[in-house]
């Protein structure tokens, strides 16, 4: 149902404009044409193709002549992607196509503007309430153009001036309620160039701009680390590398792809906008040579800036060069499965590794933290840097307290700061980072003698700032209202002539009071008030029975039910003393106010330079209290590509109120004797649990954080991989079992011998035996041709038999206490295999009914009997992949994918029977061969031969 219209008032001043409309009510459309956001917003298709049809963009059929419509369309051809919200007195309103998009999306009513030919769809939003609007489109993912009276209407004859101010994107948002306060929000810009890519990515909200350069193929798992709300690419690009295009596309989940036209990209034009933002003559400053791919990225997102700011960005003022390799690499399905910043089931917070870190007491701070956790370290030094300065405020708790009790009086001074640069920060946000400042001296005092070098050095790094936090305490009052032009935030004695008005103003005031005390008892009147409304400014107001004992001096302007309003020569003549210095002195605060934001303006860098400093310092803490509190240890770390954990536990289910008391486990692994852990159990025994805290604590110990654990000694790693069986993911409209091999494709083509590779019942998504020969030719493969340190959960207990044919692969298994018909999970990984699977019991604990469990048992000792052939096979031949298909195999019919054998294969209670059946009477191939064989018609070379190859084969 449509909600009721919005209150329609039409501001006065808007009778200037000739072409003030009459508006008709007209219901909206059940549906529209349009269906909501494309993905691609490209310029050339459109975001919401407004004033499609006769009114499409660029045609100018049916485009209504008035001054004010022409106002418009000049606007929308500026624009023609983005919603626009042109400003008419206090409302915003839309046309076209506009309107009826934000009418469906937004539930707000759909009016009409004029009649006949001109007539087109209408809907408004009230200016005080636009932004709440504003950022819901934007949410929803349409670009959104903010068109502003830019004169006076007051002061204007004829129509108002109006222009394009702002446009609005999810990249480049930088309203506080559209932000999380500890997450960064990027706006990302990709190029492609014939061998390398550069990638910027800059957060608006508070001014940092990051940049580096990579292979191609590794731009996909780039952006995906960055995780961007919006990424401009060359609209060329798809057609050029669709298999590129894709993988982006996968890559980016959620965030939009903003298509600009590859001239946007061209290097020259590019180097000459990133040096004039950045004020340089070389980018060489910042690490980044002319021929660089980085060149054409920064530029062109620069000129996006500029295009949607309507400004130069003067906060973004420096390329901070991010080197390929410094980071540990985590994919977008490694990021999902250990639940690092978002957990996999509703990508909530709580739940998640950065959730039980994060003690952080400022949202720079927060936001710090969440990039350490997506991009830890893979070098020893910079690891140990930062582990040295947690553990020095581990040691020291009462310098660690005193830092955090300082910290939680800082605000988020970048974005604060940012505030300063776009010219929205408001007298509140000056005074909250001039009280945030005047900590940082307090935060130095703790930080100067401290022994663990980064202490020291973010000493150094923290200016105190002083001259600010006094040029904003001296200027402003401590609780200023929230807007700049009504006045009362200027601190009295900052300024002579302000302290004047103000005088006359307040001594006005107490004029008017005794006026009104002698008028009343002049006139005999004891019911006389003074009032004010906007139209005749003060009066006296007079009940209507007393009106008669009037004296004739007083002149009547009004008359209400109750009253009569009058004037006197001596009201007016006070009145225009005090309105006139009230005036004067807010437009004198305004103005003062305006000088200091410009002032501010200047130390911007200063202030980002220490904002980074106290996020910093804030981590470092964090990560001292998280580890103080939780008995976490400080990991050796070196390049040894070994990995020697005692007593580890999983930070996060260890602290769960679900788990009474954690089991902790060992693990031991290296590059050659023990390489490949394979890890065999019952479901629910604890697998999932044991290898993702092996990787959560690797992730951990490379932050240059403590370790759940007794003791660890992490090997660094370049990369952690983690793949869990059969995960849907019906959103992206793929098949459970193909996301899951295209994840392992991706783990098996890219981990290196220093990768750490964490594979969680892989094969689970397909058949029983099709599951169970690809993740025997996984194992044999990573540890063959890859390498990697890995563990490898399976319930596939037949996997045990790798431990004997391969070097370096050793079992583990979770143990089981078996009492009478029960089983208790002891959560203890042991060395050694497993020989059972135990789902029946499982299933019994989860309550499936006796007879269903009798069934299945009886179903279970047919179906090993019948197949205890397999493995023995499987572990015998050369191909244990080709042996396992041919025992899926249909009896008939031409081979299947091993998708398809996968569906056809999977029991379902309709087609178990048959299966059974079919592993049954499954023939070898050998047997196949033979049964083909026709004796009669070969010759006796032909059947010798014949022989020899049956031979061969077995
Ligand atoms: P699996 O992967 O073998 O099916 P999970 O790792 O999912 O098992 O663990 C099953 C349950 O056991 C979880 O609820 C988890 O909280 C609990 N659990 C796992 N490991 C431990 C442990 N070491 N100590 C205590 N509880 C554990």
């Amino acid at each position: 149902m449509t909600p009721p219209p919005p209150p329609r008032r039409r501001a006065p001043n808007l009778s200037s404009d000739a072409d003030t409309d009459s508006t008709a009510k007209v219901s909206a459309p059940a549906t529209s044409p349009q269906s909501g956001p494309s993905k691609t917003a490209s310029p050339e298709k459109g975001a919401t193709e407004p004033g499609a049809g006769a009114k499409g963009k660029g045609g100018t059929a049916g485009r209504a002549k008035t001054p004010m419509m022409e106002q418009f369309w000049r606007a929308k051809d500026e624009q023609p992607d983005a919603i626009l919200f042109f400003r008419m007195g206090d409302f915003y309103e839309m046309f076209g196509e506009d309107a009826v998009v934000v009418s469906r999306e937004l539930g707000i009513t759909l009016t009409q503007r004029d009649k006949g030919p001109n007539a087109m769809p209408m809907a408004g939003v009230p200016v005080r309430a636009a932004e709440g609007h504003l950022l819901r489109l934007v949410r929803k993912g349409f670009r959104v153009a903010i068109c502003e009276q830019l004169t006076d209407p007051k002061a204007s004859k004829g129509i108002v001036e109006r222009g394009i101010v702002r446009v609005v994107t999810a990249g480049t948002i930088t309203e506080e309620d559209a932000l999380d306060a500890r997450a960064s929000n990027y706006l990302a810009c990709a190029s492609v160039g014939a061998k390398r890519a550069g990638l910027v990515w800059v957060d608006l909200s508070t001014g940092r701009l990051h940049a580096s350069e990579c292979e191609i193929a590794k731009l996909p798992d780039e952006l995906s680390r960055i995780a961007p709300a919006e990424v401009l690419l060359s609209s060329g690009l798809a057609a050029e590398r669709p298999e590129l295009w894709v993988e982006l596309e996968r890559a980016l989940g959620n965030a939009g792809i903003t298509e600009r036209e590859p001239w946007r990209f061209e290097r020259e034009a590019m180097a000459r906008a990133a040096k004039r933002q950045f004020k340089v003559k070389t980018l060489e400053g910042f690490g980044i040579e002319d021929k660089s791919e980085i060149v054409p990225a920064v530029g062109a997102c620069i000129e996006y800036l500029e295009e949607t700011q309507k400004t130069a960005c003067e906060h973004v003022r420096r390329i901070e060069r991010v080197e390929p390799g410094r980071f540990l690499v985590l994919d977008r399905a490694t990021r999902g499965c250990l639940e690092l910043v978002e957990t996999q089931r509703g990508a909530r917070r709580e739940g998640t590794l950065l959730d039980g870190l994060d003690t952080t007491r400022t949202a720079m701070g927060g936001r710090l933290l969440r990039e350490w956790v997506l991009e830890p370290l893979c070098e020893v030094d910079p690891i140990l840097h930062r582990q040295r300065g947690v553990a020095e405020l581990v040691e020291q708790p009462f310098v660690r307290e005193e830092l955090r009790s300082i910290l939680s009086e800082v605000r988020d001074l970048e974005r604060l700061t940012a505030k300063i640069s776009t010219g929205r920060v408001n007298a509140r946000d000056l005074v909250a980072l001039g009280q945030s400042l005047a900590q940082v001296p307090m935060l130095k005092q703790h930080l100067a003698d401290r022994y663990s070098a980064i202490l020291p050095e973010l000493d150094a790094q923290l200016d105190p700032l002083t001259d600010v936090t006094e040029r904003i305490g001296t200027t402003l009052v401590d609780e200023p209202p929230l807007t700049i032009k009504e006045g009362g935030v200027v601190r009295s004695g900052f300024h002579t002539e302000l302290d004047e008005l103000r005088q006359i103003a307040g001594d006005g005031k107490t004029w008017m009071a005794k006026f009104q005390a002698d008028e009343s008892v002049r006139a005999g009147n004891p019911g006389l008030k003074i009032g004010f409304n906007s139209v005749f400014g003060y009066f006296l107001e007079v009940p209507r029975g007393q009106v008669d004992k009037v004296p004739d001096t007083y002149i009547r302007k009004q008359t209400i039910k109750t009253a009569e309003r009058y004037i006197t020569p001596e009201l007016k003549e006070f009145e225009q003393k005090v309105l006139k210095a009230e005036d004067l002195a807010k437009d004198l605060e305004y103005g003062i106010f305006n000088e200091l934001r410009d002032e501010l303006s200047d130390a911007v860098g200063r202030i980002l330079d220490t904002a980074r400093a106290v996020a910093t310092v804030d981590c470092l803490a964090s990560l001292a209290e998280t580890a103080a509190q939780n008995r976490y240890v400080a990991p050796a770390i070196d390049d040894s590509g070994e990995l020697e954990i005692l007593e580890g536990r999983h930070p996060v289910i260890e602290r769960s109120a679900a788990c009474d008391s954690f089991v902790p486990n060992d693990t031991r692994l290296d590059g050659e004797q023990r390489s490949l852990a394979l890890l065999t159990g019952p479901n629910m025994a604890g697998k999932s649990t044991y290898i993702r805290q092996i990787a959560l604590i690797v992730l951990m110990a490379q932050m240059g954080s403590f370790v759940p654990a007794d003791s660890a000694r992490i090997g660094i790693t370049d990369r952690i991989f983690t793949r869990v069986g059969s995960g849907d993911d019906i959103s992206r409209g793929e098949s459970t079992f193909m996301v899951e091999m295209v994840e392992i494709a991706n783990i098996l083509n890219n981990a290196t011998a220093r990768s750490l590779v964490v594979l969680d019942e892989v094969g689970r998504g397909t058949s029983t035996f099709d599951g169970l020969a690809l993740a025997w030719a996984i194992v044999e493969h990573v540890h063959g041709q890859v390498g990697a340190r890995t563990l490898f959960a399976t319930h596939y207990h037949q996997l045990t038999e790798l431990a004997e044919r391969l070097k370096g692969v050793h079992n583990l298994s979770v143990a089981v206490r078996e009492w009478e018909d029960e089983i208790v999970f002891l959560h203890k990984i042991v060395e050694g295999g497993t020989d059972r699977s135990y789902g029946i019991h499982v299933a019994r604990l989860a309550g499936v009914p006796p007879e269903v469990l009798s069934r299945a048992k009886a179903v279970l000792a047919e179906i090993e009997g019948e197949s205890e052939h397999l493995a023995p096979r499987i572990a015998g031949s050369a191909s244990p992949v080709a042996e396992a298909q041919i025992a899926e195999a249909p009896v008939s019919g031409p081979a299947s994918t091993p998708a398809e054998s996968a569906s056809e294969a999977r029991p379902t209670p309709s087609n178990e029977p048959q299966q059974l059946a079919l592993f049954a009477a499954e023939p070898s191939r050998v047997e196949r061969e033979l049964a083909a064989l026709d004796p009669d018609s070969m010759t006796p070379m032909e059947a010798l031969l014949a022989i020899q190859r049956l031979k061969a084969q077995l």
